[in-house]
């Protein structure tokens, strides 16, 4: 559920410039990764965002594609898992199957699909030994693998290398990687990790007396926020008045916050933003940045900046 004592900023123009940065450093075509709502931030928002800047767009599967009338864009759109095997709800919503068999390959050869290659995952793509007889069955014209690193690149590369094909590999993890970016990148992450800020107002701030809340912390001062577990929060850090504070009890709806002497009632409290990435909040949560950003994106309503 959402708390409605929350605010989610999200800043659209920072979603593209990062895209033009992207773009500018890597020189290749840039495919916007928007599955489960562009992580929480709101897929047709930033859709339209990144229409005049991105070179396709990529998510999980058909229905995603619909909800947003994602074709109006113009752009190629690739869909990893539906496992309908009729190329026309393909072909109307203007979207490539991704496909790793060569009866789906030829099935939906009509709506071109896209190979995806298996280079460690083991989900969702092909052996290599299979990619001869899906190429054939398909005509396909561009491969993609999910890689980690570059070792798993070069095994694409090697998998697919008799054929003319687009080929993509990177997510955000590979993109610092020139020898990983090949045809197009497809990030999700880099495209959003600098464009959401989360707050919620500081509503009790006390000093503390002997141990507190349900498992008896003890700090020298606290406070509460209307943010908790019910809304995806966790804990771990948040920012006060420029002070990274730890969040040392989370509840249903609430939790304890340490603070400093001179923070207040209806001070501001980051739990996302300023200085403060999904990285270093996934730190403390044990996770990776992208699951940091789906649940801080789903904790209140979504408020967007955009020119
Ligand atoms: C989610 C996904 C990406 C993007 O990953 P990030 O690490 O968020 O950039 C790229 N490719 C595929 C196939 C994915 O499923």
């Amino acid at each position: 559920m959402i708390s409605s004592h929350v605010t989610v900023h999200i800043d659209l123009d920072r979603v593209r410039s990062e895209a033009e940065g992207i773009r500018r450093r890597t020189k290749v075509d840039l495919i916007a990764v928007i599955k489960a709502d562009a992580y929480g931030l709101g897929a047709g928002f930033v859709a339209d965002a990144l229409a005049g800047v991105v070179q396709g767009f990529y998510v999980f599967e058909l229905a995603e594609a619909r909800d947003i009338e994602l074709k109006r864009y113009a752009r190629p759109i690739l869909s990893l898992l539906d496992d309908m095997d009729d190329p026309v709800p393909y072909e109307e919503l203007g979207v490539r199957p991704v496909v790793w068999t060569a009866d789906r390959a030829s099935a939906l050869r009509r709506a071109r699909p896209v190979l995806s290659v298996d280079t460690g995952q083991q989900r969702f793509a092909c052996e290599a030994e299979a990619v001869d007889r899906i190429v054939k069955a398909g005509s396909i014209d561009e491969a993609m693998t999910h890689a980690k690193d570059l070792a798993q690149v070069k095994r694409f590369l090697e998998a697919t290398s008799a054929y003319s094909l687009r080929r993509h590999a990177a997510g955000s993890g590979l993109l610092d990687e020139p020898a990983a970016w090949l045809d197009a990148v497809r990030p999700g992450l880099a495209l959003y990790e600098e464009a959401v800020t989360v707050t919620t107002p500081l509503v009790d701030a006390r000093d503390s007396k002997g141990p507190a809340g349900y498992g008896g912390f003890v700090t020298q001062r606290h406070g509460v926020i209307l943010a908790g577990y019910a809304h995806g929060l966790r804990q771990g850090v948040c920012v006060i008045n420029n002070q990274r504070r730890r969040i040392v009890e989370v509840g249903m709806q609430t939790a304890f916050v340490e603070l400093g002497a001179k923070d207040r009632v209806g001070n501001r409290v980051t739990l996302l933003g300023e200085t403060l990435r999904p990285n270093e909040v996934a730190t403390h949560w044990h996770t990776t940045p992208q699951e940091v950003l789906v649940r801080m994106c789903a904790m209140g309503p979504r408020s967007y900046q955009a020119k």
